[in-house]
């Protein structure tokens, strides 16, 4: 009977190495380095190279993979416990080799990718020599893939590409990226679009503005014009017409991925909030003595706990079933959960911290705003919902006639049927 929730002691002594190198090399590189995934800044390479060959050292790099591609292959439920911690700092996934949205770029690259698209993109990929992009949202459209135009035309050897994406992540650091176009324009909507390899230095590729998320930070989400992008036949990854299938497999352990790293966040603003309402006196007592406030630490706690679960559970079934198919539901169901949860949380710990909490000096209003980015990127939560409900409902008949099948007077007069001569006698006369 295996139904267990404890960490192996080895493994955990790797959690709390883990712990400690995040806390003490990974947190403060975020105030100095610059953009993690700037590959050409020195300053970068300077302080993040050693750290990364430390996290080599340990055997921890990029424990997304199999040992195949030169991962520890943990598989997923390991991975969740090492993402929560990762999850508290930008460069920490990047130090340890796991960082979005190169994982599931190299995961494509993996399984769908030629010998040739391997060697000249993938392995330079989990080197982190290299970062990439994945180019699939349109100006007018993002959740609905059905109504993407961009358009790849096979002309003599090559694809012809051309059409506008935009929050196209890091494509201004991105030595590659991966670019999803009609080629089968005639095709049924699911069989319309083909993925495609196009390194960054090919003519065309036009960025015209990289889209920030607050008013003065960098902007790294580009909007890209693809003008008459040039790249050889071989440069489709996957068979044509194949898009959905392939972003299918990468969204599945991006989804689950984003899910750990954003626990590591919930846990930094509940774990955040107690210290706060310890430490703050208002009229005459603790925060923490007020019944309102004992509420909200009481709700953050039970969310986090049953996200957490959840979340681990859905690992634990990945690895379980290693088809992320077969989990769809689950993931659906984590991928809703998780902006919910982080904006609860993050929310509260905004208001107990008054008007510091609601200031730059603080992380909460960035987590209120990454939940919204959190339940829309990677198919929006309405969509999720949909999803999971169909398949839900899977496992369920509708009623054989007008009145619910568990309705009671239904299921009195059947345990009358059963249990009928008892029904009929006194206490005494039994
Ligand atoms: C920070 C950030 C990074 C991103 N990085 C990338 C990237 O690297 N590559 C990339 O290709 N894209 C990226 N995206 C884009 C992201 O994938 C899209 O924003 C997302 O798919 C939603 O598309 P949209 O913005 O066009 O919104 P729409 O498709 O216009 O949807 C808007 C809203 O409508 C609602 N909605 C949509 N569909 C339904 C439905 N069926 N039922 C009910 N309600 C619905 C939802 O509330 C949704 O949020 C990024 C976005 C952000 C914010």
């Amino acid at each position: 009977m295996a139904w267990d929730f404890e960490t192996d002691p080895a493994f955990q002594s790797e959690l709390d190495w883990i712990d400690k190198f995040v806390r003490e090399e990974c947190e403060p590189l975020d105030y100095v380095v610059g953009n993690p995934y700037d590959v050409a800044n020195d300053k970068r390479n300077a302080l993040i190279k050693p750290l990364q060959a430390r996290v080599r050292d340990r055997k921890l790099w990029a424990c997304h993979l199999g040992p195949d591609l030169g991962g520890p292959g943990y598989g997923q439920v390991k991975l969740a416990l090492i993402n929560e911690i990762l999850g508290r700092s930008i460069s920490a996934p990047i130090v340890f080799g796991c960082q979005a949205p190169d994982s599931g770029n190299g995961e494509i690259l993996a399984r769908y990718g030629t010998q040739e698209q391997k060697d000249r993109f993938l392995k330079p990929l989990l080197e982190n020599e290299i970062v990439s992009c994945f180019s699939m949202t349109e100006p007018q459209g993002g959740s609905d893939p059905k109504v993407f135009k961009t358009r790849a035309e096979l002309i003599g050897k090559e694809w012809v590409i051309n059409g506008e994406k935009w929050f196209s992540s890091n494509a201004k650091f991105a030595s590659f990226l991966i670019v999803m176009a009609v080629s089968e324009p005639e095709a049924t909507p699911y069989r319309r679009m083909s993925m495609f390899v196009v390194p960054a230095d090919t003519p065309g590729i036009n960025i015209i503005r990289n889209v920030g998320m607050r008013e003065g930070s960098e902007g790294t989400h580009a909007y890209i014009r693809y003008e008459d992008v040039r790249i050889p036949e071989d440069h489709i990854l996957g068979g044509r017409g194949q898009a959905f299938e392939v972003a299918q497999t990468r969204l599945g352990g991006g989804r689950i991925h984003h899910c750990m790293r954003t626990m590591g966040q919930i846990r930094m603003a509940f774990d955040m909030m107690c210290e706060r309402v310890l430490s703050r006196e208002t009229q005459g007592e603790r925060l923490a003595d007020k019944q309102m406030v004992q509420e909200k630490i009481a709700d953050s706690w039970v969310e986090m706990e049953q996200f957490r679960l959840l979340l681990l559970r859905t690992a634990w079934l990945i690895d379980k079933h290693n088809d992320y198919q077969k989990v769809r539901k689950d993931i659906a169901a984590i991928k809703i959960a998780m902006p919910k949860v982080l904006h609860d949380v993050a929310s509260r710990a905004l208001l107990l911290h008054g008007a510091l909490g609601v200031s730059t000096e603080m992380p909460f209003a960035r987590q209120v705003i990454d939940s919204y980015y959190l339940g829309m990127g990677d198919g929006p939560t309405e969509v999720h919902k949909l999803t999971l409900a169909k398949q839900i409902l899977r496992g369920y008949q509708p009623s054989d006639d007008l009145f619910p099948t568990r309705h009671m007077p239904k299921e009195r007069e059947h345990a009358f049927q059963k249990y009928g001569e008892f029904a009929s006698l006194t206490d005494d006369e039994i």
